[in-house]
């Protein structure tokens, strides 16, 4: 097996350093959190197709559906390739990496076939449709309103910040079916298309200035009563499973990469280049000092996550690696990133488009960005307390 893999990394090299395309001229999102704009949705899309048809996504799941069929391994040294080379990363992450593993543990037959292959080469982008205006830790306060009429259900009610939403052709919705139970029982999981009348989407423009997310509106929306998942009543069950794929705590995700960004190693590069005193900041022994940090953290960041492969390595606590990853990382990232605009002094205020700003603003940009994981899917709060309750099993107040 590891010949195989061996010659399989080199297969895999050399079809990313053929392939990976070139800069299309425009400034390409960070994540799926933050396409936009459609030159850049078509730029990605089309990209996630072809790495699908070179076989290098879906390589773990079932044949059937358009998959690969083959061990994870295969995919994760896919993942590293595209992370290694910088390529672009693939947007459709809400269907890759937890509406489909979602429906190929939970979904009917007709739903796998239905909806895999399309997740899988692009054609059918999935977006999200958890949080609410008023509610977004309280996902069990949920009042987007489902009622049964007849071989349909009709939708009334407002979803926000749903990622990708301009552009998504379904989405996985929590919304409420009994409303005499106020919290997790009266709720019921959909997939629903997002064409169906009634469904309005206004995008919304965030802090960087581009448009990544949308408010949906349901305006007393039909959709097929077959768009019901599990059976009504079930929703908390299945939004709870669906947040394990979403937060990395289970496995089962089609893979590929779901963000391009600045890492650990361009920070040392951005210190190399920066001044402080008159000489390079890299020389400063502050400067130094954090980098260390910061690298120690990286590196592991990275054993903890192959240790997490192991399982007899987590035996003792099985979770604590995968419920405690999105709040290390998002808050790591969010951090390093405010340092490397320390490195940039005054210039740290420039933005995107000013000829005086340091490699062209992407700092800022990035920085900014950074929020987006320590509040979508969780907020670090939220995940703290998760960790504190699961993990340590401290008490609830
Ligand atoms: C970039 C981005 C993309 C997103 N994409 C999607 C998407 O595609 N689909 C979707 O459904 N949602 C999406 N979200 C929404 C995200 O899931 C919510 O923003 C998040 O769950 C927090 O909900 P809220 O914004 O309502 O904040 P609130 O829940 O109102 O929280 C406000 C503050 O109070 C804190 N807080 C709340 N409850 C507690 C508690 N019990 N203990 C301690 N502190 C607490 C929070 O940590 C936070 O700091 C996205 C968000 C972002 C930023």
């Amino acid at each position: 097996m590891s010949d195989e893999l061996d010659d399989f990394r080199r297969e895999v090299q050399a079809w990313f350093s053929a392939n990976k395309p070139a800069d299309p001229g425009f400034l390409l999102p960070e994540s799926f959190m933050e396409v936009g704009t459609d030159p850049q949705f078509q730029f990605l899309r089309a990209w996630q197709r072809k790495v699908y048809d070179a076989g290098y996504l879906g390589m773990a799941w079932p044949q059937a559906y358009g998959g690969g069929g083959r061990p994870q391994a295969f995919q994760d040294i896919v993942n590293a390739e595209m992370a290694r080379q910088k390529t672009p990363f693939v947007p459709n992450t809400i269907g890759l990496n937890w509406a489909g593993p979602l429906i190929l543990a939970i979904g009917t037959e007709a739903q796998k076939q239905r909806f895999i292959p399309g997740i899988l080469n692009a054609d059918d982008i999935w977006c999200q449709g958890f949080s609410e205006p008023d509610q977004g830790s309280d996902l069990a306060n949920t009042q987007t309103r489902a009622v049964r009429d007849g071989d349909e259900y009709v939708i009334t009610g407002s979803k926000i910040w749903t990622s990708l939403g301009s552009y998504a052709k379904y989405m996985i919705l929590l919304a409420r079916t009994n409303p005499q139970e106020k919290r997790y029982g009266g709720l019921s999981f959909f997939l629903i298309p997002m064409q169906a009348p009634g469904i309005e989407v206004r995008p919304i423009k965030k802090l960087t200035g581009e448009y990544g997310f949308t408010q949906t509106f349901f305006h007393e929306a039909r959709v097929p009563a077959d768009c019901l998942m599990g059976r009504e009543g079930e929703g908390w069950k299945i939004a709870m499973m669906t947040l394990t794929f979403e937060r990395g705590a289970t496995g089962g995700q089609a893979g590929g990469l779901s963000r391009v960004s600045l890492g650990i190693n361009d920070v040392i590069e951005l210190a190399r280049q920066s001044r402080r005193d008159g000489r390079p900041a890299l020389e400063d022994p502050f400067v130094r000092d954090q980098l260390a940090r910061f690298l120690i953290e990286d590196q592991g960041d990275r054993l903890c996550a192959a240790r997490a492969q192991v399982p007899a390595l987590c035996s003792e606590r099985p979770d604590a690696i995968p419920l405690s990853a999105k709040l290390r990382t998002s808050e790591y990232r969010r951090r390093l990133f405010q340092f490397a605009l320390s490195l940039q002094g005054a210039n740290a205020v420039r933005w995107v488009g000013d000829a005086a700003a340091v490699e062209g603003g992407k700092w800022q940009r990035t920085y900014f960005n950074s929020f987006s994981s320590t509040i979508g899917g969780g907020t670090s709060q939220i995940q703290a307390n998760i960790v504190g309750e699961r993990v340590l099993g401290l008490p609830k107040d």
